[in-house]
């Protein structure tokens, strides 16, 4: 079997010897009683660094998304996000069947939007219409290309919800990317929603694991919410020490993802019949378009040892992450202009 290059996605990563080491050597204790250790460190330790008052940890984004979601909103509650958002895209329709919830979708460009986009999507409080509840935004936004929000446009559409009194929800799936890419603290983004959820399991490069952030009400909200979901779990501070372990060693080091995925949009933007503007990578994902059918071009990649994902009929995406390094980045760089020339 020839050794793969895994560019599907930053879940793949693996777990190394030194975070498995921290997992085994956390201390734990039972999350639904409430005295798991490493679960309430870990809680603290995220309260702390996005600036709000209480964490609670989750094994997924997902449910991470629609437990804040559900602490929110009541059913015949609208939710806004722009129409490429994980929420909506990717998480079963959960607003809908868990919360009750309609959705309006805003459009714009890399998955951003204006505070006008988010003022039109307003209903008026009047009995016909849904009512508008919460704004979501999602950065670094994955079907944007990975694009990190700018910190003004941040302040500027959750100032126009607000106005209008709605919550804002920040999915920080890959918030860590794109405070490493920005300079921008965590704190720094998260002051401007209620509730911000960040994933461990993405280029943290840890096997489980999502954290909310809020105020401690909201918390005490999402803490049930997580319940009745299924996501209360026992001796869960042995996936909590791997994200602590993530926190201290990996975040500084996804500058490094960030350079990787330049690297391999450069080398492809010269190709013919491929099209990326590498420009446009500002952190660990990349698009880009092919003529050719794009499932054929990923197959034809993966017999190269190459892993990439089609994400539309001519779409392929890749994702560099701690699951690849600098020779396997000469490798790639070589490999493509060769295997993708004349498709
Ligand atoms: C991956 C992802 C999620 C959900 O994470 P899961 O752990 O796969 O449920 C949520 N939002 C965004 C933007 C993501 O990329």
């Amino acid at each position: 079997m020839i050794c793969m290059i895994d560019l599907r996605s930053d879940t793949v990563t693996q777990p190394t010897e030194a975070m498995k080491a921290a997992m085994m050597a956390a201390p734990l204790g039972d999350d639904v009683l409430g005295d798991d250790p490493t679960i309430l460190l870990l809680q603290q330790r995220c309260a702390e660094l996005f600036g709000k008052d209480a964490a609670c940890f989750v094994p997924s984004g997902s449910m991470a998304n629609q437990s804040a979601i559900r602490a929110q909103t009541s059913p015949g509650d609208e939710i806004i996000c722009h129409r490429d958002s994980h929420v909506y895209c990717y998480e079963a329709g959960a607003w809908a069947a868990l919360s009750g919830c309609s959705i309006a979708l805003l459009d714009g460009p890399r998955g951003q939007f204006e505070p006008e986009d988010v003022a039109a999507a307003i209903q008026a409080d009047d009995h016909h219409f849904a009512t508008s509840r919460l704004l979501v935004v999602e950065n670094t936004q994955n079907r944007g290309g990975g694009a990190v929000w700018p910190l003004r446009r941040i302040e500027a559409v959750t100032a126009e919800a607000r106005k209008h009194g709605l919550r804002c929800h920040l999915d920080g799936a890959r918030i860590w990317n794109a405070s490493a890419a920005s300079g921008v603290s965590l704190a720094e983004y998260a002051r401007h929603f209620d509730t911000v959820s960040a994933c461990f399991s993405k280029g943290l490069g840890c096997p489980v694991g999502s954290i909310i952030c809020s105020d401690a009400d909201t918390i005490h909200r999402v803490h049930r919410a997580r319940k009745m979901l299924g996501g209360a779990m026992r001796q869960s501070g042995i996936l909590a020490a791997a994200a602590l372990y993530a926190l201290d060693h990996h975040r500084d080091r996804l500058v490094d993802d960030h350079a990787h995925a330049r690297r391999i949009a450069e080398s492809l933007a010269g190709i013919d019949g491929v099209s990326i503007d590498p420009d446009t990578v500002e952190t660990n994902i990349i698009y880009f378009d092919v003529q050719a059918d794009a499932a054929t071009v990923v197959e034809l990649v993966e017999s190269h040892g190459i892993r990439m994902l089609d994400s539309g009929p001519h779409t392929i995406r890749a994702v560099t992450s701690l699951a690849v390094d600098d020779s396997d980045m000469d490798v790639v760089c070589e490999s493509l202009p060769k295997v993708l020339a004349c498709r």
